[in-house]
């Protein structure tokens, strides 16, 4: 936090020098945990702290029973594509844990791309597509960085806060497992806790709210994991048409290729989510400490961090696969 206080001051001064009236905050296609989190969060520091007429944005097909209730419990309506209000009347853009402009959703772009841009997140390869843009690759999560800046301006840090907080970190560090899981992480979470947020609750709120759908189309993927190169990679492929078949979306895939690393041996673990009518593969990758998994997706113009990563492939799987699994053996 210390050696971060000129990026936060620059951050504090690009919103105090603001003189538009109208902010729309978002984040980036397929919204998690952090994401969510950071947005809300930081649309609660743009309204009570600067004051500003502020709206967040999220992609309808996103906004789930789940975000439904954490959005809920803060007290923070959200804007879609169907929201009733002139999209052409904002002035600045800010995005959170987004780390291209290709992933900032499209029906927002067309609205937005000529706006100045606010760019906060903690993906080492971001592209820099802001006027400001406050990177920090050591940041467990997009929220702690939110966090941090809070407690530099001096924002007064509810339960409310702390909760939104809580929830992008539970993300981002797969609930204390992954190797971002250090020190300061915990310490954060000591202070969050100090404003008596329920842990628990927040915990069950989050993961023990699946819909009996996602749990079908779980046992599906379970059933059709595959272990390839002498069980150290694990992939299951799954078509949208079989998705649509069990009434489910991408949305409820969330967290699927995390059962790849529980495996014992398992070294790198991917999801191929086929979309058979745009004729592309979405990869989600994830590793065990070791391996840096932007350097095999960045082959395809994909990014994230070292043990999780993703991109997108043009082409039938077969193809794209036999392209994605030959940089993989680099590495495993
Ligand atoms: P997931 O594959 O689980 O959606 O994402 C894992 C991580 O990789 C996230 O941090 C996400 O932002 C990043 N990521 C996933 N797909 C892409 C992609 O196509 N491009 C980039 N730049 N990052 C991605
Ligand atoms: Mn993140």
């Amino acid at each position: 936090m210390e050696n971060n206080k000129e990026l936060f001051s620059q951050i504090d001064n690009f919103l105090k020098n603001f003189s538009g009236k109208r902010i729309i905050i978002s984040g980036h296609i397929n919204t998690d945990f952090d994401c969510l989190g950071s947005i809300l969060s930081f649309y609660k520091i743009l309204k009570e702290f600067y004051k500003k007429d502020t709206y967040v944005f999220l992609e309808r097909n996103v906004y789930d029973y789940v975000f439904q209730k954490v959005t809920e419990r803060a007290s923070i309506n959200v804007i879609t594509e169907d929201s009733n209000i002139d999209f052409n009347s904002f002035d600045l853009l800010v995005t959170l844990d987004t780390s291209d402009w290709k992933r900032v959703p499209e029906f927002l772009r067309d609205y937005t791309k000529n706006l100045p841009k606010l760019v906060i997140d903690h993906h080492g390869d971001n592209e820099r597509f802001g006027d400001l843009n406050i990177i920090i690759p050591g940041a467990a999560a997009t929220g702690v960085i939110v966090y941090n800046f809070a407690k530099f301006i001096d924002y007064n840090i509810d339960k409310v806060f702390a909760e939104l907080i809580y929830i992008t970190i539970l993300g981002d560090t797969g609930r204390f497992a992954y190797s971002n899981t250090t020190k300061e992480v915990f310490d954060i979470v000591s202070e969050l806790c100090e404003t008596g947020i329920d842990c628990s609750e927040i915990y069950r709120v989050l993961f023990s709210n699946e819909s009996p759908i996602k749990y079908k189309l779980l046992s599906y993927v379970l059933d059709n994991m595959e272990l390839l190169l002498d069980g150290k990679l694990c992939l299951f492929k799954l078509p949208q048409s079989i998705v649509e078949k069990y009434n489910a979306s991408k949305s409820d895939t969330e967290g699927f290729v995390d059962y790849t690393l529980k495996l014992r041996g398992v070294k790198i673990g991917v999801m191929a989510y086929i979309y058979e009518d745009k004729n592309e593969v979405k990869y989600s990758l994830r590793a065990v400490k070791g391996i840096n998994l932007r350097d095999i997706v960045k082959v395809f113009g994909g990014g994230g961090h070292p043990q999780a990563a993703g991109c997108r492939i043009n082409g039938a799987f077969e193809e794209t696969w036999e392209k994605l699994l030959k940089e993989i053996k680099k590495y495993v």
